[in-house]
Formats: structure tokens, C-alpha cells, sequence
């Protein structure tokens, strides 16, 4: 009631139209809800986003919500996702996506959501990871545990001794580390991001997941890019 009553006087808009939501509608306005590109990626395990890390690190399965187009309404809404400050949007997009995961076979039994961790300068600068409401809606979704703090990126602003303690589970060449390495032996891990491009970032947190035994690991996307 006093949301209702509060809506009156300031309401809440569409991100991705401008346009006033109304009742149930949060962030995103039904009409343009619909008519998002969705990709369907996760009715086929042979999808572009799977097929990108083949060859590359072994990923059990992998889906983007939408496609990524220029001038686009998901354009629009990763935008006030990563630059406006609009964190709402990831746990909205996170929580639909993450029921569409759940009814699908290629997600069957995810333990943890884990976010791509944003670089320290980046993380400073906006306030905020985005691609972290994203993985807390997933997580709810899919009635997984959403863990922020386990997968880390390792770079050189931070000390010696704190390096150390990643050493045995960061690779040379990755730039991404895991803490408490025990408890993800045996789990099946779904690693979410914003925007998928070429997928480099997601393979070296997936290498880095691997090193631990028996790890399974996913991707999901708010959107990817067009890659065919
Ligand atoms: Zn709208």
C-alpha cells in the first residue's frame, strides 16, 4: 500500500523505455519485458556461448539471457546496469533468468553462483560490482548459495602475503585466485557475468575453478554479444 501510495508521487520508470511501471512491475515494464531478445540458449548445449570455450577450458554448460544489440533495449539496461548506478536491474534480470535456469536440464543441481570479480580500480571507481545483483537474483532463482568473496581477482595491488595465499590455486598466467578451496570440491559452480564478448575472463575463472577437485562449472550471461 504505501509503495502504491509513494508511486504516486515518484514513479517508478522502465529502464530500458522511460515509460511508468505499474503494480507488479520492477525495473522493466512488461511491454518491454517481452520483447527483449531472449537467445534460448539454454535448450541447446551446442549454443555459440558453449561453443566459444570449446577447445578452451571445459565448461558443462553455458547461456546468455539476450542478445546484445546496438541501439537495443539490453543495451539500454546493461548501461544503467554498469553506469547508473541501477543495481536493481541485475537482481530483476538475475531472479527471471535464474527460474528459466532452473526447469532446464544443462543447470540441474547448482550449489554456488560465484560473479566475475571486477578489477579493484574498477570496483573503486563505480562503488559497485554489477555483474554481483545479477548473481544474487540467479542464486534465488535457482535456490543457490551466492558467494561473493571466494573467487577473487589476485593483481599486483595487492601485498606479498596475501598473494602467497592463492598461489597454490591461481595459475601463472590468471589473474583470478580461489579462497577456501575446499568448499567447492564436488560442487557445481555457475559463474555469472554481465556481457559475454570473447569469453576470456570467464575461461581464467573457470581454470582457476578447476584446479579444485571434482568442481563443475556453468556460465550465465545477462547478454551476449553477437558471436555468429
Ligand atoms: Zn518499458
Amino acid at each position: 500500500m504505501l509503495s502504491d501510495f509513494l508511486s504516486l508521487i515518484y514513479p517508478e520508470l522502465c529502464y530500458a523505455c522511460g515509460k511508468g511501471l505499474v503494480n507488479q512491475e520492477r525495473c522493466i515494464c512488461t511491454f518491454c519485458k517481452y520483447q527483449l531478445p531472449q537467445t534460448n540458449h539454454y535448450r541447446d548445449r551446442n549454443n555459440p556461448i558453449s561453443k566459444l570455450f570449446w577447445g578452451r577450458v571445459n565448461i558443462h554448460s553455458a547461456a546468455a539471457y539476450y542478445h546484445f544489440e546496438k541501439g537495443g533495449k539490453v543495451q539500454e539496461l546493461i548501461h544503467q546496469l554498469k553506469y547508473k548506478g541501477h543495481e536493481d536491474i541485475g537482481a530483476v534480470l538475475g531472479a527471471s533468468f535464474g527460474h528459466v535456469l532452473k526447469k532446464s536440464a544443462m543447470y540441474e543441481g547448482i550449489d554456488i553462483v560465484l560473479p566475475v570479480p571486477l578489477h579493484p580500480r574498477r570496483l573503486k571507481q563505480r562503488g559497485y560490482n554489477q555483474s554481483e545483483s545479477f548473481a544474487r537474483g540467479l542464486a534465488k532463482g535457482v535456490g543457490a548459495e551466492c558467494l561473493t568473496d571466494k573467487l577473487c581477482r589476485i593483481v599486483n595491488t595487492t601485498t606479498q602475503t596475501y598473494r602467497s595465499r592463492f598461489d597454490r590455486w591461481s595459475n601463472m598466467q590468471s589473474v583470478f585466485g580461489v579462497r577456501s578451496p575446499d568448499y567447492f570440491d564436488g560442487a557445481h559452480v555457475l559463474l555469472a557475468d554481465d556481457v559475454i564478448t570473447t569469453g576470456s575472463t570467464l575461461e581464467a575463472c573457470a581454470q582457476v575453478l578447476h584446479m579444485v577437485p571434482n568442481v563443475k562449472v556453468s556460465i550465465a550471461a545477462i547478454a551476449s554479444a553477437k558471436t555468429s
